[in-house]
């Protein structure tokens, strides 16, 4: 078995977290292959030191002094090779940083190095190889990750090694230029390390032990999820829940490689398993919820719409021609309504609308504001009857107003169009009859 562990800025934030981590590394001969990210929070106060490195940045590319910020972020790492007592230092490098800064090497370089240094430091306190990777990991001239290039060099590399660390969130492109990932990046990384191993398991490290049922914003204390499918999580890390970066999953699913979320804090803990497929019931019928606030519906009403060709092709038309996506498209006979982001939508409002006129020659278009969608996932209400049902009297019973239901073809998910103010009784209510009900 090889497994990849990928340790996120929480679980290493100092020497302390780091300890943990070691701890677990060294439980599993089978952890040989490591993806850190910056040290993150120690509380809840503190700042990133990836976001120290944008703040340094930023002044040292104004051309003004950045030595006190660049010695806070030193200060961060003294402070973890002090608390590991590794006979370390990062002397040299600074030096090296503090000149590319001058020099003005990217916003990107400054970021990255939040993910070097601690690999440099995760290395040498586990006697394990280094690689930097930015000989590894690439980007093509447009920014693009370069899956193939990735693949080939780093499989050849890691190959001929027993372990290495390869530091989270960057690489570079073909003139050697670093490049970050998007924020929380280094999920995607341990993602890219797993597929070049061929790892039995990509395990991703955190502070929670799991993905949660619901928003623990929301519930308070939600049971985590014990199974899931990429297409489950898919579905809800799209309504906002979030743990994992969303691109971490492409290089494991091609691969069938599953991913294990686990807890630094809480190592004990089972975790959530993201698979492929499974035969595994989830404990509940659904997997999840998850939802988002501030969307608008724009209802269509025209009479014999339903035999008018094209008439919806028409209507989407005008969304297209100003750039807004739409995010469902609910229809009756003489009616269709369009949900789409309000922030978006607000400001092409009348264009839409006098589109939509023009194109399709509706007989009326209303518009409705401040609308929030909740996504009810889960493979098993395929196989389970009356869910639809439970979901809405648990909404009538707690005094929510439905105002959409769209149930995708696929059974894994129904989609619930609430008011604003409702979003988070009606959640509340779902959680209730799925999970508390069932306990
Ligand atoms: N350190 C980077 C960030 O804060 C990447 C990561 O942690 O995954 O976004």
């Amino acid at each position: 078995m090889k497994k990849v562990v990928k340790f996120g800025g929480s679980s290493l934030a100092s020497a302390e977290q780091f300890i943990k981590v070691g701890n677990i590394i060294r439980a599993d001969k089978e952890r040989s292959f490591v993806v850190p990210s910056a040290p993150g929070k120690r509380f809840s106060a503190d700042t990133k030191v990836t976001d120290m490195l944008y703040g340094c940045y930023a002044l040292a590319e104004e051309g003004k002094d950045f030595k006190k910020e660049l010695e806070a972020i030193k200060a961060r790492y003294q402070e973890i090779i002090d608390g590991l007592h590794l006979e370390l230092s990062l002397e040299d490098e600074f030096k090296t940083i503090e000149k590319q800064f001058k020099d003005k090497a990217g916003s990107d370089y400054a970021a990255s190095r939040g993910e070097y240094l601690n690999g440099i430091i995760m290395a040498n306190y586990l006697g394990f190889n280094f690689i930097d990777s930015a000989e590894v990991i690439f980007f093509d001239d447009n920014g693009v990750f370069n899956a193939e290039l990735t693949n080939e060099v780093l499989s050849d590399r890691l190959s001929k090694l027993d372990n290495a660390v390869v530091p989270g969130f960057y690489g570079a492109y073909s003139d050697g230029r670093v490049k970050t990932f998007s924020r929380g990046g280094s999920d995607v990384t341990g993602s890219i390390v797993a597929k070049a191993v061929k790892a039995d398991v990509y395990e991703n490290w955190t502070d929670v032990s799991g993905f949660l049922i619901a928003d623990p914003r929301i519930i308070p204390n939600p049971e985590a999820i014990e199974v899931i499918t990429y297409r489950e999580l898919r579905e809800l890390a799209y309504m906002g829940a979030g743990v994992l970066h969303e691109d971490a999953i492409f290089p494991v699913r091609q691969e069938g490689i599953p991913i294990n979320i686990k807890n630094t804090n809480k190592p004990e803990d089972k975790g959530t398993w993201i698979v492929g497929s499974t035969c595994q019931k989830s404990k509940y019928v659904i997997t999840g919820i998850a939802g988002k606030k501030g969307f608008c519906s724009i209802n269509i009403e025209k009479d014999m719409m339903n035999t008018e060709i094209g008439f919806g092709r028409k209507v989407l038309q005008s969304f297209e021609e100003n750039g807004i996506s739409f995010e469902h498209m609910p229809s009756g006979i003489d009616t269709m309504t369009v949900f789409a982001h309000q922030d978006e939508f607000l400001h092409k409002e009348q264009k839409v609308v006098a589109g939509i006129h023009r194109l399709a020659n509706p007989d009326s278009i209303d518009i409705e504001s401040d609308l929030a969608l909740i996504a009810v996932v889960g493979r098993g209400m395929k196989s389970t009857r009356g869910t639809a049902g439970r979901i809405f009297s648990a909404l009538a019973h707690a005094n929510v107003n439905v105002k959409m239901i769209d149930q995708g073809s696929s059974e894994l998910n129904i989609i619930i169009g609430v008011a604003n103010e409702d979003f988070e009784t009606a959640i509340q209510a779902i959680y209730n009859i799925f999970v508390v009900a069932q306990l």
